[in-house]
């Protein structure tokens, strides 16, 4: 589900700047976080213990960045990002700034009603992800936020129908495996996305929802039940086939391609530091990028990750019309 901002025709200079980027050998994606801050408790994220004193230091502008970068794709996230109250200035100094981007805002959802969306994609925001692991009030404990999943689906309905584009970011693990499907099929039913990533442990060591081998077998089972609904209707999942395909090998530990992160897309913190990937410490401030090679790591199959390694097949670009 490709943002609503977008016309066919944009194809084409999308298609340049990539072609630019590829060849400059410069980041296609540039994720801006805007804090570290968070109203959640998630178990897996610590996040939320973040200092409110380190408000103070957080970014008052992404512009420059922006602008050094000129990345095809910019993802604001945090923290929870809706914490700051400038939110919409921020994104749409940058908005200014640089043409031909796609722009999207990952979040949990709590703070997001219908008045905020709107101000936000009249700022520059093209795209709403958010999280969404479970249908129902497992959500909410997971978050730690009351009512939380009831208010996403019922937000996500009504900015749906103000006809800007939403997709649930949604984390596969034990306990989940069959809520995924359904989830699918209930973001088709209200004509939102779906992006789907793998647990991982490594943000803070928390180990308690990993997919471990006696979930293989279900696993599997769920990922040809993802493909074949993308073989009967493309456009809701966002996820490549070769990225869903590659989640039972990167469970049984085979995967042997090094993660490029850093390369394609790289990650800015709210002090102006400058990672490879979220859960890896700032090498300095953003303006010394000067590249990250390849490296082996295998401890994240997040989307962004895998959809790296993804070879450009036919049907890539069929998702991409699908969604278009
Ligand atoms: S995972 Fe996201 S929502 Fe949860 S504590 Fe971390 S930043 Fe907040
Ligand atoms: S696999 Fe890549 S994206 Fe994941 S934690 Fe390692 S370096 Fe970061």
């Amino acid at each position: 589900m490709l943002s609503r901002k977008f016309s066919p025709w944009h194809l084409v200079p999308f298609s340049w700047k990539y072609v630019r980027l590829r060849w400059q050998r410069r980041p296609v994606l540039v994720n801006f976080e805007v804090t570290m801050r968070c109203n959640a408790k998630c178990g897996f994220c610590d996040y939320w213990k973040t200092s409110p004193e380190l408000k103070a230091q957080e970014l008052d502008s992404f512009v420059d960045a922006a602008k050094a970068f000129d990345p095809m794709m910019i993802t604001w996230t945090g923290g929870e990002p809706l914490l700051r109250k400038d939110l919409e200035s921020l994104v749409g100094a940058v908005d200014r700034a640089i043409r031909t981007k796609y722009t999207a805002l990952l979040t949990h959802g709590a703070m997001l009603t219908i008045e905020r969306a709107r101000a936000l994609w009249d700022a520059g925001i093209g795209q709403f992800n958010i999280s969404l692991d479970y249908p129902d009030e497992r959500h909410d404990v997971a978050r730690g936020i009351p009512g939380l999943a009831r208010r996403i689906l019922a937000n996500a309905a009504a900015i749906r129908a103000e006809g800007m584009t939403v997709r649930f970011n949604t984390v596969i693990k034990d306990d989940n495996l069959d809520d995924i499907f359904p989830l699918v099929l209930e973001a088709e039913r209200m004509g939102v996305g779906m992006n789907l990533s793998v647990y991982t442990d490594f943000k803070n060591g928390d180990t308690s929802h990993l997919l471990r081998a006696e979930h293989q077998a279900r696993v599997e089972e769920l990922v040809r039940e993802l493909l074949a609904f993308k073989r009967r209707r493309r456009g809701i999942i966002s996820n490549s086939d070769h990225y869903l395909a590659s989640i039972p090998r990167y469970l049984r530990g085979e995967m042997t391609e090094p993660c490029l992160s850093g390369q394609d897309t790289v990650h800015i913190d709210p002090y102006g530091g400058i990672r490879r990937c979220p859960d890896f410490p700032a090498d300095g401030h953003w303006s010394e990028y000067a590249g990250y090679a390849p490296i082996k790591c295998d401890r994240c199959f997040y989307a962004c990750r895998g959809e790296a390694q993804a070879p450009l097949r036919p049907n890539r670009f069929l998702d991409l019309v699908a969604s278009a």
